[in-house]
C-alpha cells in the first residue's frame, strides 16, 4: 500500500558490514552505527526529523535555493536582471552590468526632469541625433562638431569635451560643490577638503579621481560613479547622499546641454 501511494520509493537489499564506499553502503553504515550507539548511550544523536514538507512542485533558483514566497517578485527581478545583463553585452558600453549598478531614488518622477530622461533614453539606445549619427544616416554633409571643434560630434564629445558647454559644466560643478559642502560637514576638515577638491574632476574623463561603471566617465547616461573608490573614508550614509545629489545634478545638466543644442538650431537642416 505504501508503495502504491509512493511509486518513487524502492526497496532493495544492501549488504551490511562491508568496506564499500558507494552511497547506499555508507548510509547503511551510518544507520547501523547510530542504532548500535543507541543501545549503550541513550543521549546519542538521532536522525533529524524533517520539520516541514515541500509542495509537490517547488521553484528553485541557482544561488538562492527553494523560492518559498514572493514568487512573482522573484521572477520579475530575475527577468529584469537577465535583460539588463544582455543589454550590457549588446549595447556597446551604454549600460553598466547590473551587478555594478548603484540604485538611486526616483528623480525622474518629477516632470521637470522628463526631458532629461528622454535625452538619456536616446543616448543609451544610441539614437541621440548628434552630427555623427545624422551623417552616418546620410542626413548631414559632415560628422564634425557643429560648434567648430575639429572632431566628430559624438555624445561623449558634446557632454564631456566640447568647449561650447564649459560654462554649463562649471555651473553644475558649483551647484554640486555647494550641495556637497552641506553633506560632508560631519567629517574632518582634511577629508572635507579632499571631497571638495575631487568634485572638480567629476565631469572629466582624464585625471578624474573617480571610477565609473564602464571604465570612463558616462555621467550623461545617468550612470552613477563609485564614490568609495576615490574617497574610501566616507561613511556609507554620506556616500548615498552624495551619490543621489550628484546624480540629480547630472540629470539636469544633460537636459540643459541638449536643450541648448536644440535651441541653437544645430539640427535645423533636418
Ligand atoms: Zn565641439
Amino acid at each position: 500500500m505504501l508503495l502504491d501511494d509512493n511509486p518513487q520509493l524502492i526497496y532493495g537489499h544492501v549488504k551490511a558490514h562491508t568496506s564499500s564506499t558507494d552511497t547506499i553502503s555508507m548510509l547503511n553504515h551510518v544507520a547501523d552505527r547510530l542504532a548500535a550507539t543507541a543501545h549503550t548511550n541513550p543521549f546519542s544523536r538521532i536522525a533529524p526529523l524533517p520539520t516541514f514538507a515541500l509542495d509537490q512542485y517547488v521553484m528553485w533558483g541557482e544561488g538562492v535555493g527553494f523560492i518559498e514566497n514572493n514568487l512573482l517578485l522573484y521572477v520579475d527581478g530575475e527577468l529584469a536582471r537577465i535583460r539588463a545583463t544582455s543589454l550590457h553585452y549588446t549595447s556597446g558600453d551604454r549600460f553598466p552590468h547590473p551587478s555594478l549598478s548603484i540604485p538611486q531614488l526616483f528623480p525622474y518622477e518629477r516632470s521637470t526632469l522628463s526631458y532629461s530622461a528622454l535625452v538619456q533614453l536616446y543616448v543609451r539606445s544610441g539614437q541621440l541625433p548628434t552630427r555623427r549619427l545624422v551623417f552616418l544616416r546620410g542626413m548631414a554633409p559632415s560628422s564634425r562638431c557643429h560648434f567648430g571643434c575639429h572632431c566628430a560630434e559624438t555624445p561623449h564629445h558634446l557632454f564631456i569635451k566640447c568647449p561650447r558647454f564649459t560654462e554649463y559644466r562649471q555651473s553644475t560643478l558649483c551647484d554640486i560643490h555647494r550641495v556637497s559642502s552641506g553633506l560632508v560637514e560631519c567629517i574632518s576638515s582634511v577629508q572635507h577638503e579632499m571631497v571638495l577638491n575631487a568634485i572638480s574632476t567629476l565631469l572629466v574623463d582624464d585625471n578624474s579621481l573617480f571610477t565609473w561603471p564602464m571604465g570612463h566617465n558616462t555621467w550623461y547616461y545617468g550612470h552613477s560613479l563609485y564614490i568609495t573608490k576615490g574617497l574610501p573614508f566616507l561613511p556609507a550614509k554620506t556616500v548615498r547622499s552624495l551619490s543621489q545629489a550628484w546624480h540629480s545634478c547630472f540629470i539636469h545638466l544633460v537636459g540643459h546641454i541638449w536643450g541648448q543644442i536644440q535651441r541653437c538650431g544645430a539640427y535645423s537642416h533636418r
